[in-house]
């Protein structure tokens, strides 16, 4: 079924004029209506528009414009509810955006509109990025195509659970601390985040804006490498993008990794196979299988010709109390626009204040609330320089770290979780376990550099993914996509396919 086809493989037959994009498209749609009532990771879609997106990308292919000129064409790819997309709702999995529509496109939407995509749906996600399991959502929950009783990861668990289940052929996402990847890990597909200033964050709306990066799930690293290509460059509507050159990144997997030097912290917990390895306090919580899996692919990428090299990044443990202060902070800010007149939904009051309060007591869930008033606390007067002052020069002793380490290795090595999904409810009533989930992606935002999440094998029972992590220099996205598709490329595990999928 054309649904189930890789990004690459689609191209390549639409190119061939063996299939339309609106047999793909349908066959995109089909399987929504067949599956998405158990999977629930669309919060909504327009079929007709769908199918109209495609029906041009099929008369632009008979007009003779080719995938060399826009590689996307009459690719269906869907989004992440936290990126605008013109004429289609933006909720942010939040009830507080009201009914409120798009008026313009975010620049990676007009960048895939421009490449050829058929860019549809809404993917579900936790309110306003907050979360590692989709369960903070407004609208509903997702659920893990491998196992529904299991969450799909967060906040992008709409994301990658709908590439996962064949309901689209690519998405996007976005990763503040492990939004793309941990999901991606956790449903057993490719997720990645580029460096801090790689995609504009033009149209995203923002969580913590220091942090924020729009990133991409595919099904395969080939996939990742032509939608990030797609999506990368300068923009003048964001001042934190980097007008750094964008290379050909499909054009650097080689499949040749030999020489290249990958770095193992040691902080983390991970040895050779079957070696005890030291286990600090920021390594407890990985589960014995998913250490197993990544010394396995460990041993696997020295047999391609890598080096594993020893590093370490020192002030590991601080990551997670360093994140939630900075995110805090930034996300208080940020979503003090959500106030009832500008945007959204309202509740009415008899002054303006009492009409934010309202608006906003009704509109934000739990978790946001919690990170509001965190955020708030950390930027008064009195504790800012305790807490967030602190916390942004830890920041940079965390970014040092990374740069250090890079003066050595190409590129680090790590799992991307430390535990295969865990059940619906599990966590929802522990912030602090959940906080937990985020202890291998976090700093990789602190220090703004890149990092990609791979299929690296599953538990035994129930049959679960584990996600491999590669960590990149600030830029060093081809380096990264290299070793990940060398990786995927001699191991089987991105073919398999959850049961409910085919
Ligand atoms: N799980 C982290 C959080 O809850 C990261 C979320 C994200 O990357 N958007 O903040």
């Amino acid at each position: 079924m054309l649904n189930q086809l890789t990004l690459t493989e689609l191209v390549a037959r639409l190119a061939r004029r063996e299939v339309s994009s609106r047999e793909a498209t349908q066959a995109c749609l089909d399987q929504i209506q067949r599956v998405d009532g158990q999977i629930r990771a669309f919060i909504s879609y327009d079929a007709a528009d769908a199918m109209a997106q495609a029906e041009a990308a099929d008369k632009a292919l008979a007009s003779g414009q080719t995938h060399a000129q826009r590689p996307l064409l009459g690719v269906p790819i869907a989004i992440k509810d936290v990126i605008a997309a013109k004429g289609q709702p933006l909720n942010c999995g939040s009830k507080i955006l009201g009914n409120f529509i798009s008026p313009y496109d975010a620049t990676v939407v007009e960048k895939l509109k421009a490449a050829g995509a058929i860019v549809f749906g809404r993917l579900n996600m936790d309110e306003f990025a907050m979360g590692s399991s989709t369960e903070n959502s407004a609208f509903q929950v997702t659920h893990n195509p491998w196992d529904l009783s299991r969450i799909p990861g967060g906040s992008s668990g709409g994301s990658a659970a709908a590439v996962v289940a064949d309901e689209c052929i690519a998405a996007l996402g976005s990763d503040t601390g492990g939004s793309i990847r941990q999901p991606a890990a956790l449903c057993g597909c490719v997720g990645l985040k580029p460096s801090y200033g790689r995609v504009s964050r033009y149209g995203l709306v923002a969580f913590a804006s220091s942090l924020d990066q729009i990133g991409c799930f595919g099904k395969q690293v080939r996939d990742a490498a032509i939608v990030l290509k797609a999506i990368s460059g300068v923009d003048h509507r964001d001042s934190t993008s980097v007008p750094q050159p964008v290379p050909d990144y499909p054009a650097a997997l080689t499949g040749d990794i030999k020489g290249l030097r990958l770095g193992l912290p040691k902080e983390y917990g991970l040895g050779s196979p079957g070696s005890a390895g030291v286990s600090p306090a920021s390594a407890g919580g990985l589960d014995p299988e998913v250490k197993q899996a990544v010394e396995v692919a460990l041993k696997h990428l020295q047999n391609l010709g890598a080096e594993i090299v020893e590093i370490s990044l020192p002030h590991t443990d601080y990551a997670i109390a360093t994140y939630y202060i900075i995110a805090t902070a930034e996300a208080s800010a940020n979503l003090a626009r959500f106030d009832g007149i500008r945007y959204g939904a309202r509740v009415a009051g008899a002054d303006p204040i009492e009409l934010y309060s309202k608006t906003r007591g009704a509109g934000f869930g739990a978790e946001v609330k919690r990170r509001i008033i965190l955020g708030t606390y950390v930027l008064s007067s009195g504790y800012y320089d305790a807490y967030y002052l602190r916390a942004q020069k830890v920041r940079t002793l965390i970014r040092q770290d990374f740069l250090s380490a890079f003066e050595k290795v190409d590129a680090i090595i790590c799992p991307t979780s430390p535990t295969a999904a865990f059940k619906i409810g599990e966590k929802a009533d522990d912030p602090l376990q959940m906080y937990l989930m985020d202890i291998f992606t976090i700093s990789v935002n602190l220090a703004g550099i890149c990092g990609i999440s791979i299929p690296c094998g599953f538990t035994a029972w129930p049959k679960l993914p584990i996600g491999l992590q590669l960590l990149g220099k600030p830029f060093g996205e081809e380096t990264i996509l290299r070793v990940a598709h060398a990786y995927e490329q001699s191991t089987p595990w991105h073919k398999e396919k959850p049961p409910l999928a085919s």
